[in-house]
């Protein structure tokens, strides 16, 4: 197939492509490392990657792409007992690191390849086709144990270039990022998708507001984070009038992962007159639906299906939601060229997961609004509260209690019910833990926003919601799923 990433043979090679801290590669230094990991692996079957957040990690993954060769990123936060669940099932040949990364026991049968940022190899010549694997990324875990997601390169390359159409995204972006990069969002998006358009990423390293203003004020255009990084932002801004200028100055800024609260998006577009763009994707699909950058924004909604995406909505039953009122609620659907080929070494789940026809049942719920804008209510598993008659998503829940201003963090399960089958609990962590908001305070709330059927029965103080390294709600541990 045509190259994953022009600019590494016919761009500007004196541009800058990653900047992690005090190191950058220019393309042509990113040709040179890339290609020397290329030769190194150009045999393996299938190679991990130890996926700190260094230059290391994007060099280790362009030089396998570029060798056609899968690989599977690592987080290197996560315990022996998954990566040695992961490691078995994806059975890598070899594992990708930065010199200096220390390599837990799990890793210990892996033959180790250094990556050397300073490498000098060349792009070789590409001999693969559309359907190979490009990457094995494992799901978050939000909902069970982590899923290996084979994702092809023509996957890759539709959904970056369906986000260039949706984002106006051009080789002269230069990208903020501060999320990890073993997941689609920071590793996808947020390295491949610069890389591709042969623009540049600037790394934080780790998320800080302070670095996101620095980085904004020195010419970055676009932000990518997940709605925890907003709520910092959104928290900050009140006493950081440099923030919010800096905020002031981007192209664009985009969240994902999960739902981004409104209470957080209002606040961010009174400080700093930005709208937050909203995208929707899962590992297993890549990216499905975004504001577009031309298009009007709308908190609480995710936009459009992207060029090339098809997306339905279907009911229990199996009904497909012919028309649109944005009230009806339905399984978000999706079909295109984004998609991933399988659940590795699950057949099964990869069977479950697809209709007859081909579509990809998400799992998330959804209306959409009669200009087919989609609006997600939450997940079929954790997020769908069946109540008195009622089938109630926990979002809106959520974003009206994060309204009320004795509440920091919010979450919102159902748990068995004699009577009403089961009942709305709102896990709160309060703004005061001295004197946090009373049930009847919260209910009312609640009822006044929405309807009284909405209204939580339960209220449970917290010190801080159990989140993953994504920054998503693991209602698991709640009781939720
Ligand atoms: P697992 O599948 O292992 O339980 P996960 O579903 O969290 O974990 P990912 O593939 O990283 O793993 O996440 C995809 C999910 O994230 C989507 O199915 C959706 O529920 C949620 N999501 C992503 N973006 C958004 C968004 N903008 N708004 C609401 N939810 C979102
Ligand atoms: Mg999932």
């Amino acid at each position: 197939m045509s190259s994953l990433f022009p600019a590494l043979t016919g761009g500007p090679g004196e541009r800058v492509a990653l900047r992690f801290g005090e190191r950058s590669l220019t393309y042509a230094d990113l040709a040179a490392a890339a290609g020397a990991v290329a030769a190194r692996v150009r045999d393996a079957g299938r190679v991990a990657v130890w996926a700190t957040p260094e230059p290391e990690t994007a060099v280790a993954v362009v030089g396998a792409l570029l060798a056609g060769v899968a690989a599977v990123p690592l987080n290197p936060r996560s315990g022996e007992k998954e990566l040695a669940h992961i490691l078995a099932d994806s059975a890598p040949t070899l594992v990708l690191a930065a010199p200096g990364a220390g390599l837990p026991a799990a890793l210990a049968g892996l033959e180790r390849v250094g990556v050397d940022t300073q490498g000098t190899g060349g792009v070789p010549e590409d001999r693969t086709s559309e359907g190979d694997p490009a990457l094995i990324v494992y799901t978050s875990g939000t909902t069970g144990p982590p899923k290996g997601a084979v994702i092809s390169r023509r996957a890759v390359a539709a959904t970056l270039d369906a986000l260039a159409d949706a984002w106006q995204w051009t080789g002269d972006d230069v990208l903020v990022h501060g999320l990890p990069l073993f997941h689609v969002h920071g590793l996808v998006l947020g390295i491949l998708g610069p890389l591709r358009r042969g623009g540049s990423v600037r790394h934080l390293g780790r998320f800080d507001t302070a670095g996101v203003a620095r980085e904004l004020n020195d010419g970055a255009t676009m932000l990518f984070g997940v709605p925890t990084m907003y709520h910092r932002i959104a928290e900050a801004l009140p006493d950081d009038p440099g923030l919010a200028k800096a905020l002031g100055r981007a192209r664009l800024l985009v969240s994902g992962s999960a739902a981004l609260p409104v209470h957080d998006h209002e606040r961010i577009t009174a400080a700093t007159g930005q709208r937050v763009i909203e995208r929707y994707g899962m590992t297993e699909t890549l990216m499905n639906t975004s504001v577009r950058a031309d298009g009007e924004a709308r908190a609480g909604t995710v936009g459009v299906p992207l060029p090339g995406v098809e997306l339905r909505l279907v009911e229990e039953d199996g009904t497909v939601l012919a028309a649109y009122d944005g009230e009806t609620v339905g399984e978000i659907q999706v079909r295109g060229p984004n998609l991933f080929t399988e659940y590795l070494n699950r057949p099964d789940a990869t069977a479950a997961a697809f209709t007859a026809d081909g579509w990809f049942r998400t799992g998330d719920m959804a209306v959409r609004e009669p200009d087919g804008y989609v609006r997600i209510v939450g997940r079929k598993a954790t997020d769908l509260i069946k109540s008195g008659g009622y089938k109630i998503g926990a979002g809106e829940i959520e974003n009206a209690l994060l309204e009320h201003p004795g509440v920091r963090e919010a979450a919102v399960t159902g748990e068995p019910d004699a009577d009403l089958g089961e009942r709305i609990v709102a896990w709160i962590v309060p703004v005061d833990p001295e004197s946090p908001p009373s049930l009847e305070e919260l209910a009312d709330h609640v009822a006044r926003r929405l309807a009284p059927h909405k209204r939580p029965r339960v209220v449970r103080l917290l010190d801080v919601l159990p989140r993953n390294d994504m920054g998503k709600i693991m209602k698991r541990a709640l009781g939720g799923a």
